[in-house]
Order: structure tokens, then C-alpha cells, then sequence
């Protein structure tokens, strides 16, 4: 592990820097840094992989379905997430998915939902994905199109969902569809479907420039016992933003880890380099570049583990997480750049720590909303604490 000063910050417990140093460790021994030829089955591999090992139990909450803890500890999974993407962007993505993909059952799932599906998920058996997104409805969730309507003790599904991350190999999907009690985001309905439903197709596979499962889907007639309904109908808006308060800040995780990987990278490729009858680290112009990398890291780190920590509290993290995911994921984005451009020629090398690097972060200021979406959320909290104008 590099530098670990941080998990002495106040944020975390005994427990948290334990972690933390247990998976580096682990995960040194056990991820391949290379790129998977074949990456449903690398994905595959790794869920079990994480599964057998013992970390996905972090990814859910309840004891009694295998669970660490009955609640999610956010803290826990932002560690997780920034530990494995230092060492490969795959390994966290699997761990991400099974904890966003099972994160509404966690959360609003019924006991017998919970059991059916949760162990599975903490064992590495049962893979995990969440539908929200469709064609015309990213960022504007409330312009979802996708229907469920009900049909006795069923519910009928038909419409689309795109970028669903571990489509086409997920066992199961929570899927999120109109329902109609209000009109917007209040109409919308969570589902647990399972991959094997009928009228459930994989409609298209996506490639992606740091490649991972994803895929367009399809529903046509596609019956869902009304029991899979994850929280009250029409509360599928709750459900989803709730989820997403939890994992939005493990994406900040998650763009840290790639932040750090990239410094470290960067920190010795510049100490050794050797330039001009010096070394390229000991040029000004490189030292101020590492200092902005180093404070950029640590300052999207605070705000990372402040949103975490506050979470953990049974805090209102809505603005703190929109914060932590919009600062640590712009951050990465310079500090995996600056890192390229101190490994010159070598920085664009196919497979280089800093080029995967350099692919990995993109989507991360896209997905579970955009940066822009994110200073929205923030604004938007800041204004409602205001008091109406006097006209
Ligand atoms: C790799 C990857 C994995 C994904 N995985 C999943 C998944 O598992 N499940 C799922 O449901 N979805 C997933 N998504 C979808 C993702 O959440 C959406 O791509 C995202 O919400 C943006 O929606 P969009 O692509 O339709 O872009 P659009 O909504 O068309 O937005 C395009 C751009 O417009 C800008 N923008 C948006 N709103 C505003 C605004 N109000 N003002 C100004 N500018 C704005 C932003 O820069 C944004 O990037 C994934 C996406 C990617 C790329």
C-alpha cells in the first residue's frame, strides 16, 4: 500500500484502516493487473473471486443474509472501492455492481426479497445490476418510458434500458418502470427481474473504452410477480435516489483510487527518469505539478470520507455526495492526465498503468450523474435552505 496516512483521519474506526490494509494486501495477491480478453468472464471470475474471499459481505447489509453488518457501512464500501480500483478497475466495478445492483433490496426489499436474493449476492452466486437509464431518459430520470402495468398478482413490463452495467450477465436486474400513480419522477416503480424472465432480452451489447459488461435491454410482455416490487408503488424515484446516496459517494472512492494509482505511478517514473544530467523530478515545473496532484487527491479525499462518515451518522448526504463525487471524479480526471504527460511517449502506450488509468476514469463523470447533474443536486440543495423571496 502507498501512502496511508489518511486512515488515520478522524472519519474512520480501528476497524476501517484494518480493512483497508487486509484487501491491499490481498488484493496484490490475488487481482491480475492485466487486461481480460474476455471480460464477461473476468467479471464473472472476479465476483466470485470477491465473493469466496469474503468482501462482498460489505456490499450488502443484514447479518442474518450474510452481511458484516445490518446496515450498509459506507465508509467500508468507499475503502473497498478506492483500494481495489488502485490496483484494477474491473475488480471494483465488480464489487461496485453486486452493492448498487443489490442496493435496493438492502434498502426497501421485503424479508422474503432479502433472503432470496442477498446471500447470493454476498456469496459471489448471483450477479447484480441496476436499470434506470434508457435512451431518452439519462440524466432526466423523470422522462423514464419504460411501463409496468398491473395485471393481477403480476406486474407487465415493456419498454427499454441502456448502459445497464452487467447487462448480459447479470442474474438478476433491479429495473425501475412507470407505474403511473403521479405524473414525472412520482409514477415510477422498482422491480426485482430476473435475467431469465421472459419478454426480458438483451437487445444490444455496448463496447466501451475501458471495457466492462454493459448492454441495452429489452422488455416486451415481461411478468413479474407483484411481491419483486421493491417499496410502494410509485416510491421507485425514493428507491433509486437512495441507493444512489449511498453508492454516488463510492464513485468518488472509486475516482480516488484511480487519482492515487496514477500519482504513485507518476511519483516514481518522475524520481527516476533521468533528463538534461537531472531527474524530471527535479524540475520545478514537475514538483509543482505533483504538489497540485497530491493536494487535488487529499482535498477530494476530505470531502469523499466526510460524505461517507456523515452517512454512517444517519445523516442527509444528498449535497455532501454530490460535492464528493463531482470533486474527486474532475480531480482524478487532471491528476490521471498530469500523470500521462509525466510519462510521455510511455503514457499512451497501450496498457500502461497510466493509459488504462487514463480510460478507466472517463465514465466516471458521466455515470450516476453527470458532473453538471451533480452541481445541480448542490445548488439546488443550497437554494432550498433559503427563504422564499419577498415579491
Ligand atoms: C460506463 C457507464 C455505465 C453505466 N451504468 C449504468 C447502470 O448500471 N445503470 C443505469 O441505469 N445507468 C447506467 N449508466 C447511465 C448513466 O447513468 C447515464 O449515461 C447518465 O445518467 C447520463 O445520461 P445520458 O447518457 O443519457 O446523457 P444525457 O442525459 O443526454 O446528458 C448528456 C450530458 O449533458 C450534460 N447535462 C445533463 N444535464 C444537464 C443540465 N441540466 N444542464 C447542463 N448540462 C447537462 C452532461 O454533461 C451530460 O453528460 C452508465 C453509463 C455509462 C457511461
Amino acid at each position: 500500500m502507498a501512502d496511508t496516512a489518511y486512515l488515520d483521519w478522524p472519519f474512520f474506526e480501528e476497524r476501517h484502516s484494518a480493512l483497508a490494509r487486509e484487501l491491499d494486501a490481498w488484493a496484490a495477491q490475488h487481482i491480475a493487473q492485466e487486461a481480460a480478453r474476455d471480460v464477461d468472464a473476468a467479471c464473472r471470475a472476479l465476483v466470485k473471486q470477491l465473493g469466496k474471499a469474503g468482501w462482498l459481505r460489505h456490499a450488502i447489509g443484514g447479518s442474518a443474509y450474510g452481511a458484516v453488518g445490518d446496515t450498509i457501512d459506507t465508509r467500508s464500501i468507499c475503502l473497498i472501492r478506492e483500494t481495489l480500483a488502485r490496483h484494477a478497475g474491473l475488480a471494483d466495478f465488480a464489487f461496485a455492481m453486486q452493492g448498487l445492483g443489490s442496493g435496493a433490496i438492502t434498502l426497501f426489499g421485503s424479508a422474503a426479497n432479502r433472503a432470496a436474493y442477498l446471500p447470493r449476492v454476498a456469496q459471489g452466486d448471483a450477479i447484480a445490476a441496476f436499470a434506470l437509464s434508457e435512451p431518452d431518459a439519462g440524466s432526466d430520470v423523470g422522462a423514464m418510458a419504460c411501463t409496468a402495468r398491473r395485471d393481477g398478482d403480476e406486474y407487465i413490463l415493456d419498454g427499454e434500458k441502456t448502459w445497464i452495467s452487467n447487462g448480459g450477465i447479470a442474474d438478476f436486474y433491479v429495473v425501475f418502470a412507470r407505474t403511473g400513480e403521479a405524473p414525472g419522477s412520482r409514477g415510477i416503480s422498482a422491480f426485482i427481474v430476473d435475467a431469465d424472465t421472459a419478454g426480458l432480452d438483451i437487445a444490444e451489447r455496448i463496447e466501451l473504452i475501458a471495457p466492462h459488461p454493459l448492454a441495452r435491454l429489452r422488455f416486451s410482455d415481461c411478468r413479474v410477480p407483484a411481491s419483486n416490487m421493491l417499496g410502494e408503488a410509485g416510491q421507485g424515484f425514493k428507491v433509486a435516489m437512495a441507493t444512489l446516496d449511498v453508492f454516488r459517494t463510492s464513485v468518488a472512492a472509486a475516482a480516488l483510487g484511480f487519482a492515487r494509482r496514477a500519482f504513485d505511478e507518476a511519483l516514481e517514473r518522475a524520481s527516476g527518469r533521468k533528463m538534461f544530467g537531472k531527474t524530471l523530478a527535479d524540475f520545478q515545473l514537475t514538483q509543482a505539478k505533483l504538489a497540485q496532484m497530491a493536494t487535488g487527491i487529499d482535498a477530494a479525499s476530505l470531502l469523499t470520507y466526510r460524505a461517507a462518515w456523515l452517512r454512517d451518522q444517519g445523516r442527509k448526504v444528498t449535497k455532501e455526495a454530490a460535492m464528493a463525487k463531482l470533486t474527486a471524479t474532475e480531480t482524478a480526471q487532471q491528476v490521471i492526465d498530469a500523470a500521462v504527460q509525466l510519462f510521455g511517449g510511455l503514457g499512451v502506450v497501450s496498457e500502461q498503468p497510466v493509459e488504462r488509468l487514463y480510460r478507466e476514469i472517463r465514465a466516471l463523470r458521466i455515470y450516476e450523474g453527470a458532473s453538471e447533474v451533480q452541481q445541480l443536486i448542490i445548488a439546488r440543495e443550497l437554494l432550498a435552505g433559503l427563504a422564499p423571496a419577498k415579491p
